[in-house]
């Protein structure tokens, strides 16, 4: 009987993936991804030639080229590894969690990512960044289509510290149950934010769920590129709003000043209970790594 690996092309999956998969983590630290660089090379642009803001953007251009050339990390925190799977039926995601790890161990040892795992009390570095079932952190998600698609994101451990949580109403910030209120809480989170988190950054907004669906989604959408457009016309047209207003701010790229605190923001909407009504802000720094795996008919298509 054919079996899954057969049935998708896969019959010797567990090297071919394994090399797949160390490869993703490769492009992931080394490589910051297109729409990213484009984005810095645009806010470059609008910041005064010689300011403080221009100098960091400048900074971060270099290290980027850098980076690419010597395929060295992008920052020497190489940050949480997020995997998100998207896997046709029958695949064993017990089999795929167990390559994944192996990818980790293997791109530790070889220093794409720093050893970054500790125990939570002890502070112990496990050394090969694995670290019970929660590192790496793994989301699974079955689909009809029979491509297996791996993305990956490195989130610094700086921005992830500045990311928040808001408990609607909120009345320090006067922000009520409404959109005003939620935009309340956004600005907040990046004006808390100044001088820490690496920017400009990217805001993932989740608004509704509970607690922990709401985390989720908000750095789920990380997955988005910085240039597309939410399919909800009006979404879409707070997310361009709320990033200009951002920008007002005059935090600037590593709180120096400047007309770019913000790359992007993306918004995701989760359905909540009447009784609660929260806003989750994660941040994602300039060093925005995500890359893509998409396996399908045995090529690999990484982007
Ligand atoms: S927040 Fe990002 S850019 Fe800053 S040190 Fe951490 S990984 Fe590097």
């Amino acid at each position: 009987m054919m079996d899954t690996h057969q049935k998708h092309g896969w019959k010797n999956m567990p090297e071919e993936l394994g090399s797949a998969l160390l490869n993703l983590i490769r492009l992931t630290s080394t490589d910051l991804p297109p729409d990213v660089e484009d984005a810095l090379q645009r806010a470059r642009r609008t910041e005064r030639p010689g300011s403080a803001a221009s100098t960091a953007l400048d900074a971060m251009l270099r290290n980027t080229k850098l980076a690419r050339q010597n395929s060295t990390p992008l920052c020497q925190d190489t940050g949480t590894p997020l995997f998100y799977v998207t896997h046709p039926a029958g695949y064993s995601t017990r089999m795929l969690r167990s390559e994944i790890e192996q990818a980790v161990a293997e791109a530790t040892r070889q220093s794409l990512l720093r050893p970054n795992a500790v125990h939570p009390i002890s502070g112990e570095n496990t050394g090969d960044n694995l670290g019970g079932e929660y590192l790496p952190t793994i989301h699974f998600t079955e689909t009809e289509d029979d491509a297996l698609t791996i993305n990956l994101i490195l989130k610094g451990g700086g921005c992830e510290n500045v990311g928040a949580q808001y408990k609607l109403p909120d009345e320090n910030l006067q922000a009520g149950r409404d959109l005003d209120g939620v935009r309340r809480v956004v600005l907040d989170a990046v004006y808390q934010a100044q001088g820490r988190g690496c920017a400009p950054g990217v805001l993932g907004v989740a608004i509704g769920g509970d607690r922990a669906s709401s985390y989720q989604a908000s750095k789920q959408v990380f997955l988005r590129q910085l240039d597309d457009h939410h399919p909800a016309p009006h979404i879409a047209a707070l997310e361009k709003d709320w990033l200009a207003e951002a920008n007002q701010l005059g935090i600037g790229p590593m709180g120096f000043g400047g007309h770019t605190t913000l790359l992007g923001i993306k918004i995701a909407l989760l359905h909540r209970l009447p009784a609660s009504y929260f806003v989750t802000v994660s941040y994602m720094c300039w060093a925005y790594r995500r890359r893509r795996l998409t396996l399908r008919n045995r090529f690999a298509l990484f982007s």
